[in-house]
């Protein structure tokens, strides 16, 4: 039985592993948070030409609460309102 996976840090559909290729390095790592925000942002801007940064900012910390590969990191659980339990 095939499961199909998605990429832990960014959600787009992988064959294999936990990453896809945009998220690592050439070594296979997982890159920093900063690298991964700051492409994901430019990402949103592209698909919202009309949001503000603070806005796309914002969303893009939405969606990276979302994911596992950085639903624990400081940024992210900084930028909740609500803790989880
Ligand atoms: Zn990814």
């Amino acid at each position: 039985m095939t499961i199909a996976q998605s990429c832990e840090s960014c959600g787009m559909p992988i064959e294999t592993g936990r990453y896809c290729s945009y998220c690592t390095d050439e070594s296979g790592a997982l890159q920093s948070f900063e690298v991964r925000f700051e492409r994901m942002v430019g990402w949103q801007a592209r698909r919202h030409p009309s949001a503000s940064r603070q806005e796309i900012e914002r969303q893009t910390l939405d969606y990276m609460a979302t994911m596992p590969a950085w639903r624990d990191h400081p940024r992210v659980t900084a930028s909740r309102t609500s803790p989880e339990s």
